[in-house]
């Protein structure tokens, strides 16, 4: 028998984990740990509430966590409740699916003024994440400044556009509906620091914004090059930009109140306000030859109270595996970052991909443990989780387990607002509470 341990149960902790179960069938035992108490990862703290088909795939998840050869073990925390060290004692290989959680700092003045918020918090908020409930983004404001061009910057505009009623549906947590509902936001203003031809936004998503019920997507007209040059795009991009060119062809409705303006070469220098944000102040910038943005000292100001950076994401160090502090990520060479001890996902590559990225990461890295351990070969000798049960009962740690998880999902359920999925719980200790009954 192997014994594997995988750390993360978001999609590439899951599709390693399966992977993993495919290769060894009864051979291997594989244990999920995570440091929340409910398992999914991304899926349940990172796609927007209301795309609620991409978040389906969690079905797949639960069945390898039902598997007998598969465990799930939350509340877990790496660190604190067992060491990296301690694991590779105990298991075969472990494998870090620890995603990329915290966000990429602005490094501009006034990045740090009550107001400005990384994507991570200002999604997290609104998806029920346990670290973020108490987040209280100020949203009685009229302007609010969306930095970045990529499929997060769409969520963040779009939720923050919505109406109740286009929540109807979603699993958005309650008290971020609420904050929503009453929300004085009439202004979102996203700002790109490069062109249209740049953005970093899939159509289907872009699409979204055209059919809101309250808020009006605006562009430009003179930010966009040619219509000839398209041509040059991979096709996706290029049903991006016709977005684009949509919106700035169509004339805003104005029987709906909010605009989502989007600002490209537009380069946030400052953030400025009296206590917390009211300003951003933006150069216009001009693609330079290697297609980066290049400042072009023209400067103008965006009023907004309320700053959400959706820039990307890194890792966070963790004691005792190497850490590349300038690419955020564990350095590692196909997934293997040191002996017996593998990345995949976000951790391995970087915060870039769709969900389905994920699914060969974790087959290639089940394929380099396989090489490592063939599956018909001698019995490892290690522990595993009779090992780590030990060791986390000896330091007083209480792991959820999936039965566990199965009843707090059931409670989840129970408490749904109508039409509504589930209505998360969001502290820990109601989560820890919820499996008991
Ligand atoms: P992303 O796609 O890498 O986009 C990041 C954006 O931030 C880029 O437009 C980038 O501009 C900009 N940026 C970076 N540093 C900046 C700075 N200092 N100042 C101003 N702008 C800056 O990242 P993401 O939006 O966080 O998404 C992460 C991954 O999740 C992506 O693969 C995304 O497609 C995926 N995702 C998918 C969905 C979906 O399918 N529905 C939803 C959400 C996320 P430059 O290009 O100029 O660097």
């Amino acid at each position: 028998m192997r014994q594997f341990a995988v750390i993360g149960s978001g999609p590439a902790g899951f599709y390693t984990a399966e992977a993993l179960s495919k290769t060894y069938g009864d051979g291997a035992r594989v244990d999920i740990l995570d440091r929340l108490p409910v398992p999914y990862g991304l899926i349940r703290f990172g796609v927007a509430p209301d795309h609620q088909s991409i978040k389906a795939v969690a079905k797949r998840y639960e069945k390898v966590a039902l598997e007998p050869s598969v465990r799930f073990l939350g509340n877990v925390h790496l660190g604190a409740d067992v060491s990296v060290e301690e694991l590779l004692h105990y298991f075969d290989a472990v494998v870090l699916a620890t995603g990329a959680p915290n966000d990429r700092r602005l490094g501009i003045p006034g990045d740090d003024l009550p107001g400005v918020i990384g994507s991570a918090a200002f999604v997290g908020w609104y998806n029920g994440h346990p670290d973020f409930a108490d987040l209280r983004p100020p949203l009685d404001v009229e302007g609010a400044a969306v930095i970045g061009n990529g499929n997060v910057a769409l969520d963040v505009a779009r939720i923050l556009a919505k109406t109740n009623d286009e929540f109807s549906g979603s699993d958005i947590v309650d008290h971020a509906l609420r904050t929503l509902t009453g929300s004085s936001v009439r202004t979102i203003t996203v700002l790109g620091r490069r062109g249209p031809h740049q953005i970093a936004m899939t159509p289907k998503e872009l699409g979204e914004l055209g059919h809101l019920q309250a808020a009006a997507p605006l562009v430009d007209p003179i930010d966009l090059p040619p219509p000839e040059a398209d041509g040059m795009l991979e096709p996706g991009q290029r049903k991006s930009v016709a977005h684009l060119r949509h919106f700035a062809a169509t004339p805003p409705d104005k029987a709906k109140p909010k605009r989502i303006a989007f600002d490209f070469f537009a380069k946030p220098l400052v953030i400025e306000g009296d206590g917390r944000a009211e300003r951003v102040i933006v150069e216009r910038t001009a693609l330079a030859a290697d297609g980066n943005a290049r400042g072009t000292g023209e400067t103008y100001v965006v009023e907004a109270g309320l700053v959400v950076s959706c820039i990307g994401y890194a890792s966070p160090p963790m004691p005792g595996v190497p850490y590349d502090e300038k690419l955020g990520r564990f350095p590692n060479e196909g997934g293997r970052i040191a002996e017996r001890l593998y990345a995949v996902g976000w951790a391995r590559r970087g915060p870039t991909g769709t969900i389905g990225t994920n699914r060969p990461d974790g087959q290639e890295v089940a394929e380099r443990i396989a090489a490592l351990f063939p599956p018909a070969g001698a019995p490892s000798g290690r522990e595993g989780s009779a090992g780590l049960d030990r060791l986390l009962a000896s330091r007083g740690s209480d792991p959820v387990r999936f039965a566990d998880w199965q009843k707090i999902e059931a409670a989840e359920v129970a408490a749904a607002r109508a039409g509504a999925p589930r209505e998360k719980l969001v502290r820990v200790e109601e989560l820890l509470r919820a499996r008991r009954h």
